[in-house]
């Protein structure tokens, strides 16, 4: 019998980068055009990565600016993050940096298993902002993972959540994973 392990995500960035969509597309599978805002909700979906079975629990918030106060719930008892901008949105781009760098501090500068998503990657030829080059840079400086996405034309979606669940256990975390 295979061990099934229990992790928790946290999906964050700013508001309207696809969050959402993201998580939607990955555990329903389909792609909805409105924009109705999140408060918060949690998914939950189990998938294999590797030959191992994962209970994966993800947070979708409501999106947040350089000004929001990051709770202790998304420190506390997170194994991952999933910071998420939108390649048509350089504020967007902005706001991620300035949440991990939160996110660092108040996880006493602990390295964090962290996959950073450029999103919406299917506008790039009409409306990019965000050079995939300046994510990649960006995701080096941390040592996380960089990835570009589209939630509308399920573009590296389950991707960008197998990788999560990897670099959980590659990092060394000081919470532990199991
Ligand atoms: P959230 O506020 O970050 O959760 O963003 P949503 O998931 O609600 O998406 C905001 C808007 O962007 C919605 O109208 C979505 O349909 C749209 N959207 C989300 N992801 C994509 C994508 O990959 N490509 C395109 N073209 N639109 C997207």
């Amino acid at each position: 019998m295979p061990l099934v392990r229990y992790r928790k995500v946290v999906i964050l960035g700013y508001r309207s980068v696809g969050k959402t969509s993201l998580a939607h597309q990955f555990v329903d599978g389909e792609f909805l055009e409105c924009y109705d805002p999140t408060v918060e909700s949690t998914y939950n979906k189990m998938l294999m990565v590797g030959k191992d079975e994962f209970h994966l629990q993800l947070v979708d918030t409501a999106g947040q600016d350089e000004y929001t106060i990051l709770p202790p719930s998304f420190s506390i008892g997170i194994h991952g993050y999933l910071l998420v901008y939108s390649v048509t949105s350089l504020r967007s781009f902005q706001v991620v940096k300035t949440l991990h760098n939160r996110l660092y501090e108040s996880r006493g500068k602990t390295r964090m298993p962290v996959v950073l998503v450029g999103n919406k990657a299917d506008l790039s030829l009409e409306s990019r902002e965000v050079k995939t080059d300046e994510g990649k840079k960006l995701a080096d400086t941390w040592g996380a993972v960089f990835l570009e996405s589209s939630a509308k034309e399920n573009q590296m979606t389950r991707g960008i959540f197998t990788k999560i669940i990897e670099e959980i256990d590659r990092v060394d975390n000081s919470y532990g994973t199991e």
